[in-house]
């Protein structure tokens, strides 16, 4: 099959970049995949919103700068840092032009709401479903146009470069990708090829993540030899809610902290007030590594969050699927106390980009949570990662349409591209084997390279993940080619470089913690 724009991954950055393409190059062909449904990503489970300056009587775009540039612990790139937040405004318009519904006030203005480390009220939001209706409205809008196609249960396996097609162009032809309707592996040839591939929580036991999130744009782009940046920048945020709701984590939202939830400990103590100025609002790697202070003095398994002074009226319309999932584990948030851990949650590092998200592989971008811009530093800004996902989509949308015209590739080149090469059967073993590694992979990573590190337990994850990775060759070297495989592939290799990567890093910033290099 071949695409001019193979889009790989329907969040919101996916389908954010494949409206805008459409829009203003209706003559492209575009064709997106992703691995079960169009909305199987982080995007849906978004609940706060998005961060933007909004109303300009009493915020400013530099507020927002400042407050972004300190919650990454001032690491973030300031020039992409300045026109992320000044763009913001139009692409938000853009998304409730695309029929975004979200909330509004008695004065028909956008409702806004607060979160951790923000100095002012600017998230955008729908109830506590911001992501879920920006994935609706957007899903809804693809179908407008004709030249956007889409394919579900189909999934990333390798991009096709030079190694591939014996060339020496030093750019990205494609994709192999496997359908999971009968595990058989087809090329795609494209153009221009684009990661959104979001997430990769998965490589925790406890993340907020879907299990779609095994970060496998980031293991392809790692094969394909570009670069991956910063990736032990993992930011567990603060509030999950334990247990787990019909076997999924889930997120207790900031919102309702911004909104005055106060996070108690087991002696009925209101304790953030003792780490931070800001208290139960400070940015969410001081909130997470209190709580697991908290955690970890007292040997409790969780700590509390207190939202009962909330009225039950406002629960129901600020908090609805808050409220039915505590229901469902048997807590009434109105009433009770929840309990809640932190979990792993985002990846504020990734591929390496320019400010139009492209990467030094011609032909291959990356958008969105895979790839790293530059704008969160060491710590990402609450709902800074919706806003981060429609800036760079826009700008990589143009970027692109202007670059597919310059493109002289033809179908001779193509048609150089050679079928998978690989395995066709699978020993009795295969799934039982994958299942275990995968889960002795989150284990190693949950176990020691969580949100406290130190020395000793990263080299002992590095000596453990280079023997899952072996077995996984091995697996793979004898087996054919599975879409679980698929992801243990990435995950053992994502794992590897962020493990050797915090290794390497020397010092305490924004979500890293190493007990080495306390002061
Ligand atoms: C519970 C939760 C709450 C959050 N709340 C907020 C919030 O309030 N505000 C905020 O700004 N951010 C929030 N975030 C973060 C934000 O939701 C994500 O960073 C953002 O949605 C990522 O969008 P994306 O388009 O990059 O990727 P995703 O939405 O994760 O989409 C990834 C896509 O890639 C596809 N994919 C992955 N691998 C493959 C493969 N191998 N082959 C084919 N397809 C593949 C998936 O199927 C999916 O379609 C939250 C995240 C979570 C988990």
């Amino acid at each position: 099959m071949h695409t001019d724009v193979l889009v790989i991954g329907t969040g919101i950055s996916g389908l954010t970049y494949a409206i805008k393409l459409a829009e203003i190059s209706p003559e492209t062909s575009i064709s997106l995949i992703c691995k079960t449904k169009l909305d199987d990503g982080n995007t849906r489970y978004a609940q706060g919103g998005i961060a933007v300056v909004s109303n300009f009587k009493k915020d400013t775009f530099e507020k927002h700068i400042e407050d972004t540039y300190n919650a990454g612990d001032r690491c973030g790139d300031l020039e992409v840092i300045n026109f992320v937040v000044r763009e913001g405004n139009e692409r938000l318009k853009e998304l409730i032009n695309w029929g975004t519904q979200f909330d509004t006030n008695s004065n028909d203005a956008l409702d806004l709401g607060k979160e951790g480390g923000h100095s002012e009220k600017r998230i955008v939001h729908r109830k506590d479903q911001s992501g879920a209706e920006i994935q609706r409205a957007l899903i809804n809008k693809i179908r407008d146009f004709k030249n956007i196609k889409y394919f579900e249960n189909h999934i990333l396996v390798d991009l096709i470069t030079d190694h591939h097609t014996k060339t020496n162009y030093n750019r990205c032809y494609g994709a192999y990708i496997i359908s999971t309707d009968d595990e058989e592996i087809i090329k795609i040839s494209s153009k221009v090829t684009v990661l959104s591939t979001g997430g990769a929580g998965q490589l925790y036991t406890f993340t907020t993540n879907p299990i779609v999130a095994t970060g496998d744009g980031l293991g392809a782009a790692y094969r394909a030899k570009v670069k991956l940046e910063k990736l032990p920048y993992v930011q567990f945020h603060p509030t999950a809610l334990v247990p787990k709701v019909k076997g999924e984590t889930f997120l207790i939202t900031e919102a309702m902290r911004g909104v005055g939830a106060k996070l108690l400990n087991h002696e009925g103590e209101a304790f953030m007030r003792h780490y931070h100025p800001s208290a139960d609002l400070a940015p969410r790697d001081i909130v997470a590594r209190s709580i697991m202070q908290e955690i970890m003095s007292n040997n409790h398994k969780h700590v509390w969050l207190d939202a009962t002074h909330l009225e039950e009226s406002h629960f129901i319309s600020h908090f609805p699927t808050i409220l039915d999932s505590c229901k469902l584990v048997g807590i009434n948030p109105l009433k009770d106390l929840i309990p809640v851990v932190p979990a792993a949650h985002y990846s504020c590092g990734g591929i390496q980009v320019d400010k139009n998200s492209k990467t030094k592989l011609d032909g291959l971008y990356a958008i969105g949570e895979c790839s790293h811009t530059g704008l969160h530093g060491a710590n990402r800004l609450a709902s800074n990662s919706l806003l981060e996902s429609i800036v760079f989509s826009h700008r990589a949308a143009i970027h692109t349409s202007l670059e597919i015209t310059k493109n002289k590739l033809d179908e001779k080149f193509f048609s150089m591209i050679p079928a998978w090469e690989g395995q066709h059967f699978s020993s009795k073993e295969q799934h039982h084997l994958t299942k275990k590694l995968r889960k002795e992979l989150q284990e190693t990573m949950s176990q020691l390279v969580g949100i406290f590190k130190t020395k000793e337990g990263l080299i002992e994850a590095q000596k453990k993940i280079l023997s899952l990775y072996h077995e996984t060759v091995d697996l793979y070297n004898n087996n054919k080619m599975s879409s679980e495989l698929c992801e243990l592939r990435n995950m053992v290799s994502v794992a590897y470089v962020l493990v050797n990567q915090a290794i390497e890093q020397k010092e305490n910033k924004g979500v890293f913690y190493n007990h080495e290099y306390v002061k």
